[in-house]
């Protein structure tokens, strides 16, 4: 199927390089004819983005920092003088101090919950009600999780417990907005190795489990992700809305180590 996303416009935000979930994302948009505006984390990251963005024939860049309200504000008012409305966004944030992302969950501290909380998780409520201003013939709103919300994975920790309030909250928004015609969604990606994936310890361990022991014996690619995100954010799952959607070779349904590996 071609031209799926044609007509449609919509912010990209979470892309730092070639290997982020959200270039995955942007890319199988693109290829689909949406048009895209991104924002970037600072100036280091926006060198990065810019020639990424121009790919796909993008030169709609701005800067945004979660943490900073106003430029969350900024990016909106933009979009609504450039293009008058949007039709999608999606949100590919995630933080939490590497120092937390190993040892105990019981450890985190109340400042890295209270930062993880807002950068991870409330950033997309607050992005939602802004953008859901802008859908006023209705729109499509998807963000990113992991498994580490509902079971426990090592070194997930503090983002776990994030994820969990981010889950719901795609199903609270979800509620809100269903009236006005805008569907929120999330997927629950398997790891992959992208700039955040490497904060988390033993990152490489979780990879090679999840490569051993998913029923689909591989981890997943941005590419991936970006076709699921692609019926997502169109028409395809028109029907679709308070959904977690799991992109993680099926290794959400397994209970206990692929066989062969058990084995000698
Ligand atoms: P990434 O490092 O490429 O992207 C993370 C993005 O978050 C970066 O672009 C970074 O600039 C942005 N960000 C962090 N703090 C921010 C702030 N204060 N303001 C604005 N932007 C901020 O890594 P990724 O793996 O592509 O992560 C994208 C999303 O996917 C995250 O929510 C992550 O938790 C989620 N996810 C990742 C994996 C994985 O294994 N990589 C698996 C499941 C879900």
């Amino acid at each position: 199927m071609n031209g799926l996303m044609n007509g449609k416009r919509g912010l990209i935000m979470g892309v730092a390089n070639n290997h982020s979930i959200a270039w995955g994302i942007a890319k199988s948009l693109a290829a689909q004819g949406a048009e895209l505006a991104f924002t970037y984390q600072g100036e280091a990251l926006g060198k990065r983005v810019k020639p990424l963005a121009a790919e796909v024939n993008s030169d709609f860049l701005l800067p945004c920092d979660v943490e900073d309200i106003a430029s969350v504000d900024t990016v909106i008012e933009t979009i609504k003088e450039r293009w008058g409305r949007l039709d999608f966004i999606v949100h590919a944030i995630g933080f939490s101090d590497k120092s937390e992302l190993k040892g105990l969950y019981a450890d985190t501290s109340r400042e890295n919950f209270s930062r993880t909380m807002v950068i991870s998780c409330f950033s997309f409520t607050e992005i939602a009600r802004r953008a859901a201003e802008l859908m006023s013939d209705g729109g499509t709103m998807l963000t990113l999780t992991y498994g580490g919300s509902v079971r426990v994975m090592p070194n997930y920790n503090v983002m776990g417990v994030a994820k969990a309030a981010l889950e719901a909250s795609v199903r609270y928004l979800a509620a809100d907005y269903g009236a006005r015609g805008i569907r929120v969604n999330a997927i629950s990606a398997g790891p992959i190795r992208t700039l955040a994936g490497a904060g988390i310890s033993d990152a490489r361990a979780m990879l090679s489990w999840q490569q051993k022991n998913s029923p689909l014996r591989r981890t997943v690619t941005i590419e991936d992700v970006g076709s699921s995100a692609l019926y997502l954010l169109s028409d395809l799952s028109r029907g679709v809305t308070g959904e977690i959607h799991y992109v993680d070779s099926g290794y959400n349904i397994t209970s206990m180590p692929a066989l062969e590996t058990l084995r000698v």
